[in-house]
């Protein structure tokens, strides 16, 4: 293969481009994971993590991709047959649905078409029903990547408090966490669910629970098995900067690097950018023509765009074109949206021309693929980025 000149662009929901200051964070010498050097590495990370997750609680860390952070929120609150009420609100939500399944949880899961969040009405509704408290948790995915949908998690929160029901409340924020407003203790969240490769900036690696007192006694009277996942001698080595296994020191050292970039562009700025990022996609998207697949105005995400094809043309082979031409890889349709969906990532490490190349790549290969679209498209994109 020639040299590709120029960054490749990762234009996918996660994992996403990792900055150069992290890469460099990552590239120091690994070190001993039980001398004093290494407890002030733990310490410094543990209280950085707070602020991202907006607690004051615990965040366990893990050696992990997403779907084990998902795997240890269920296995250290809930007990073999333990009812469990999740939505459908696209792949995700569909593959921690499975997971708990296996677990051997009874899963409840309230149908949806896949361009909507989860109805804070139907949670009240079948809250309500449940009179003998039979359901444990409340599964929720914050930002469905598959759709670019994010849910409404205080108004969950708030049928939840509404219909008095005791259920914990378990929160995905996998592709939302440093992306899109999120507050973990205000919310009254009991686990959030995340990990490092997407709007934390980091390589894949780690997991993330951040973890209530409520949780935590929960977690005293759970019998699903668990050991590499208990989160009880994590936090315990944890107080004295340790860990009970060999921890991922390497992408610890990358994580203070990220946690300090989103501090210093300040939490708030982070997420307007990303909703400004977000609105001049779907600016660019219907001045073509074509259709953002979230439904309500209230649910769009601001980290990704999933753009609907029209009928007759393969997305999957518009973004194999346009990673041949122009060197960026876009995210393809999940599950039931495969061929039909192609998503553009804005998360994580990203400009304004970054967001304009980007854009400038999705129109030239929708033109070339002979998709039929309006080229204001990108026109309309920067009209939203040159506003302040
Ligand atoms: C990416 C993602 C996951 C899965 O994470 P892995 O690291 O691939 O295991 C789970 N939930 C959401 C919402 C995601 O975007």
């Amino acid at each position: 293969m020639p040299y590709p000149a120029g960054r490749h662009f990762l234009q996918i929901p996660g994992p996403t481009n990792v900055p150069d200051r992290v890469l460099r964070a990552i590239s120091a010498p690994t070190i001993d994971h039980r001398g004093p050097e290494f407890a002030e590495l733990a310490r410094e990370v543990l209280s950085a993590l707070g602020p991202v997750f907006g607690t004051a609680g615990p965040v366990v860390v893990y050696p992990s991709s997403g779907t084990g952070a998902w795997e240890a929120a269920l296995v250290n609150t809930l007990s073999p047959g333990d009812r469990v009420l999740a939505f459908e609100t696209g792949h995700f939500a569909t593959l921690w649905r499975e997971l708990a399944e296996k677990l051997g949880l009874v899963v409840d899961f309230v149908p949806g078409d896949w361009r909507h969040g989860v109805d804070p009405a139907a949670v009240a509704e079948r809250l309500e029903r449940d009179t003998g408290h039979s359901v444990r948790a409340v599964c929720v995915v914050h930002n469905e990547t598959s759709t670019g949908v994010t849910s409404r998690v205080p108004e969950v929160r708030r049928a939840l408090d509404e219909t008095g029901h005791p259920a914990l409340l378990l929160v995905d924020t996998v592709s939302s966490l440093g992306s899109i407003d999120y507050r973990h203790d205000e919310w009254g969240v009991d686990v959030t669910i995340s990990c490092s490769q997407k709007g934390l900036m980091l390589p894949p690696g780690l997991g993330f629970n951040a973890v209530s007192e409520k949780a935590l006694r929960a977690a005293d009277s759970a019998t699903l098995p668990r050991s590499y996942w208990d989160w009880r001698p994590i936090l315990t080595a944890n107080e004295r900067g340790f860990f009970p296994y060999t921890p991922p020191t390497n992408l610890l050292y990358g994580l203070v690097e990220s946690v300090a970039m989103l501090r210093e562009e300040g939490l708030d700025q982070v997420f307007q950018r990303h909703r400004r990022h977000a609105a001049a996609t779907r600016a660019a998207v219907r001045g073509w023509g074509l259709e953002v697949l979230c439904l309500d105005e209230r649910e769009h995400s601001a980290s990704l765009t999933a753009v609907l094809v029209p009928e007759g043309h393969d997305a999957d082979k518009l973004r194999e074109l346009i990673l041949d031409r122009f060197n960026m890889s876009l995210g393809t349709g999940l599950g039931r949206l495969a061929g039909r969906v192609f998503r553009i990532g804005h998360l994580g490490d990203l400009n304004d021309l970054s967001l304009a190349g980007t854009l400038s790549g999705v129109q030239m290969g929708l033109q070339l693929a002979g998709v039929p679209i309006d080229s204001g498209g990108i026109t309309a994109a920067l009209r939203v980025l040159e506003e302040a």
